[in-house]
């Protein structure tokens, strides 16, 4: 696309005369000429949407309502050239990037407050080759699409819990989920990628090209460009599981948090849980959520074990089919809610970690705060931290402070009541899972995140983006 130089005074008279609402203003506080906004609309296959388009309003939505944020421009891209040129825009008239996918960011990255938002939901196809066993994915494509696809051939890789999230956002954090425990991380299977780098130039990535970037997309996140396509390696799952939800009271919480992190360090690779603490009108409760994707026999004996760690309120774990299991969960995590969280690395559940965690829930009882417990292990640790971008392999557990609302007036109570708990938690963990970053954690935590491993990334990210055009993101600066 041709460029068009800047000037500034004739630049205003022409944007009013094109009476654009709200005005288009880049980084350094220029107005956008309506005819460059012009060609870039007529250069898309895609639409171009401004904020006085009927289509505007819903296409800026993002899942966390806490990001009511307005972009200048959201480029709704058909295809890879489509990306380019609005990669290629972005650059020339220096507006800040968010790229949406699935739209699932905690911290809000996939919009942005003018800026030019890169939408990529439309580019939502999926081929799987049956005899190859792998998935070419777009990066639209969200997770219940993906293990339909997968699935109706009898296969599947690690995805995440929740089925309205994006493939290309959940797989470039790292990706855990039912299955990360027996085949690793969903970032462990991306084999290939195409990436528009900051330049515009598409950059096709596997083991044996430019592994340097698939190296760094496997957990590196949205830092070194747009990725048009993911491939990746599939394995054979049964379809049928056992899973569902396991209820405890938590009426002796030490006590029931004590037995489970002695059960849950011998567990086997095909058990997954996420172990959630509730808030009820009755008090909490310690809501597991199950997935077994062993045989029957090895379920019912691994689960049997689980069953006693307490006397359960309710037992719902059954036989289901791993696409069922995928969406179980989707209805306690609606669209438009306030999120805010805190999160971070732990080993083991140990004794301090329950005490610290006891006392604080103890002290603050907000009713619409959550704490959880995520397994990792198994597969993931078996991969060596430099072997991918993603360095806490050792982590056995994501502990995570969730505040949530549904009216603006509760927002700040959440906010605060994920935050002063993390204050007496985080000493305890080390790093984070970036697609588990807070919108205010510090750059020393993610720093932590990438481990020893930043240093690499830094140098790979200023190979595919010198000046940090892609920073809404756990943000690796150029070396
Ligand atoms: C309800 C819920 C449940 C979740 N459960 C899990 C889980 O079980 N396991 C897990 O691992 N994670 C989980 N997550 C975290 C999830 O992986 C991240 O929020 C992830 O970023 C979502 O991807 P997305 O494409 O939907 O997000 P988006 O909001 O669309 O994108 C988030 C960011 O990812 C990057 N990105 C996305 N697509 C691209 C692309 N094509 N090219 C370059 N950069 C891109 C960008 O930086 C973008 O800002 C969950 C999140 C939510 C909200």
């Amino acid at each position: 696309m041709r460029r068009r130089s800047f000037c500034l005074s004739a630049l205003s008279s022409l944007a009013a005369a094109a009476a654009i609402r709200p005005r288009l203003v880049d980084a350094a506080g220029s107005v956008l000429r309506p005819t460059d906004v012009e060609d870039l609309r007529a250069s898309l296959a895609g639409r171009l949407l401004l904020p006085e388009q009927p289509e505007y309003d819903s296409a800026r939505k993002v899942w966390n309502g806490a990001f009511d944020r307005k972009p200048a421009l959201i480029a709704r891209c058909s295809n890879t050239n489509d990306v380019v040129r609005a990669v290629t825009f972005a650059r020339d008239h220096q507006l800040l990037i968010a790229i949406r996918g699935g739209g699932h960011s905690f911290p809000g990255h996939s919009t942005c407050e003018g800026g030019l938002l890169i939408d990529l939901t439309e580019m939502d196809g999926i081929r799987v080759d049956a005899k190859a066993r792998t998935a070419l994915v777009q990066p639209g494509v969200v997770l219940g699409q993906f293990d339909r696809a997968t699935q109706a051939l009898g296969l599947a890789t690690t995805m995440g819990t929740v089925s309205q999230t994006g493939v290309g956002g959940l797989t470039l954090g790292g990706g855990f989920g039912r299955l990360s425990r027996r085949f690793g991380l969903a970032c462990d299977s991306l084999i290939a990628a195409d990436v528009v780098s900051a330049d515009g130039r598409v950059v096709t990535t596997s083991v044996g090209e430019n592994s340097d970037l698939l190296w760094a997309l496997r957990g590196g996140g949205g830092n070194f460009g747009v990725v048009t396509s993911l491939e990746f390696q599939l394995h054979t799952v049964a379809a049928e599981m056992h899973g569902g939800l396991l209820v405890f009271p938590f009426t002796e919480p030490r006590a029931l948090l004590r037995a489970y992190a002695d059960f849950i360090a011998g567990a086997s690779d095909d058990l997954f849980v996420m172990f959630d603490i509730v808030p009820t009108p009755n008090g909490r409760i310690a809501a597991l959520e199950v997935c077994h994707s062993g045989s029957k026999a090895a379920a019912e004996r691994e689960l049997a074990g689980l069953r006693k760690i307490g006397k359960p309120l309710q037992d719902a774990v059954a036989p289901a089919t791993y696409v069922a299991l995928q969406s179980s969960i989707d209805k306690d995590y609606p669209a438009g809610r306030g999120y805010y969280l805190k999160s971070g690395f732990i080993r083991t559940i140990t004794p301090a970690v329950i005490d610290t965690l006891v006392d604080y829930l103890d002290a603050a009882p907000w009713h619409r705060g959550v704490a959880s417990f995520i397994q990792h292990g198994g597969a993931i640790a078996r991969v060596k931290p430099d072997a991918t971008a993603y360095w806490h392999r050792d982590a056995g557990h994501t502990l995570l402070l969730v505040g949530t609302w549904d009216e603006a007036a509760d927002a700040e109570r959440s906010t605060q009541w994920s935050r002063s708990g993390w204050a007496s938690l985080e000493p305890h963990t080390d790093g984070f899972y970036v697609n588990f970053m807070a919108p205010d954690d510090s750059q020393r935590r993610v720093l932590r995140t990438y481990g020893p491993n930043h240093a690499r990334l830094a140098a790979i990210k200023k190979k595919y983006d010198p000046t940090n055009l892609f920073k809404l993101n756990a943000n690796i600066a150029p070396a």
